[in-house]
């Protein structure tokens, strides 16, 4: 598992905490105590329009930036790019982002709890190995966002590591935490 601050060193060389609200990883990690996985949405008025989500993964927040939105129904199915992990405090930030990287504002648009729905069974599958896989499938609980959803890696477009498939599942889920 690759240490956290090596994992947010992108988030942090990008930015200058001088100029903008956005959050400074703290240096010490959540606490390990058992908790459920949270998520969040943000709605970001940058040059471009685009909603960013973020899984919390091993005490980062791993996030993909998702410019047309979530899909909110199973027809639909929606590019999805992963983009720098942020540190856990940013699932709270909502704020105006000065001139500069992420210029613009920021606010939440849904936020909630999610749950692993393939750490279940004989053979299950952490999060972080979904993440390495390309195949991750969680059920979320949120306000806007509920039910079981599947991000999977593709092989398409510039860089064939960064891009993603957002969708909503039709599959009827059994068993979910929360
Ligand atoms: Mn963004």
């Amino acid at each position: 598992m690759m240490p956290r601050a090596a994992k947010l060193q992108r988030y942090t060389q990008k930015r200058d905490f001088n100029r903008t609200p956005e959050p400074k990883p703290k240096r010490h990690a959540r606490s390990k105590k058992k908790h459920p996985l949270i998520f969040v949405v943000q709605e970001h008025h940058a040059s471009h329009l685009h909603y960013d989500l973020r899984l919390e993964i091993n005490d980062t927040l791993v996030s993909w930036a998702v410019p047309k939105g979530p899909p909110r129904t199973t027809t639909i199915k929606r590019l999805a790019v992963q983009t720098e992990d942020h540190p856990m405090e940013y699932a709270f930030f909502a704020g105006t982002i000065p001139e500069g990287y992420g210029a613009g504002t920021v606010s939440i648009w849904d936020k909630g709890t999610y749950c692993n729905l393939k750490d279940t069974g004989i053979d299950p599958v952490s999060m972080e190995q979904s993440l390495h896989n390309g195949r991750i499938e969680i059920y979320f609980h949120g306000h806007k966002l509920n039910g079981p959803y599947a991000l999977v890696r593709t092989a398409y477009g510039d860089d064939k590591k960064k891009n993603w498939l957002l969708m909503k599942l039709k599959k009827k889920v059994e068993h979910v935490c929360d």
